[in-house]
């Protein structure tokens, strides 16, 4: 098999006196996700959904979250890690998609800047990586705004088919 798909999904609370970090950008807003590491929900979720295509397990597996040396750690630099993987197995990334679901702060003006820092740290074109913002209604956990989570797949393509059009 030539293609593999894995999903992925993270969820972290908004606190006070934390930066808001989403796909690596850091967006102006009174209260930032909590988590050990920058707590970058949509990077995590996109890491995840890589692992899954692999059959390779979950990030809690490669950065513990009580290991002290991935304290306040930048997501970008540990998705570099897991994009490393993959391509050790041979695969590459055909493309990555996203939907972030939060009710504030407005997340569209800052998606442009989050596709380009993420396609840049994975070295591909900025067209294979969507994300997507929606609110929650107001609904559940995330429509309180006591969190923002994210949901991901990810589409991965044998290496050797780099050129391979579909
Ligand atoms: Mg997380």
């Amino acid at each position: 098999m030539n293609i593999r798909i894995g999903n992925g999904y993270d969820i972290h609370q908004l606190a006070p006196e934390r930066a808001l970090i989403l796909g690596g950008v850091r967006i102006p807003h009174e209260r930032g996700l909590l988590g050990h590491s920058d707590a970058d929900a949509l990077t995590h979720a996109l890491m995840d959904a890589m692992l899954g295509a692999l059959c390779l397990g979950d990030i809690g597996h490669y950065f513990p979250p009580n290991d002290p040396q991935w304290k306040g750690a930048d997501s970008i630099v540990l998705l570099t890690q897991v994009h490393e993987l993959v391509r050790s197995h041979g695969w590459q990334i055909g493309n990555l998609d996203a939907v972030i679901v939060a009710e504030r702060p407005k997340l569209k003006p800052h998606i442009p800047a989050m596709r380009d820092r993420l396609a840049t740290a994975l070295g591909i074109e900025r067209d294979r990586v969507g994300i997507k913002a929606t609110t929650n209604e107001k609904l559940d956990a995330t429509g309180r705004e006591e969190g923002i989570a994210v949901h991901s797949v990810a589409l991965l393509v044998r290496a050797e088919q780099e050129t391979f059009e579909f």
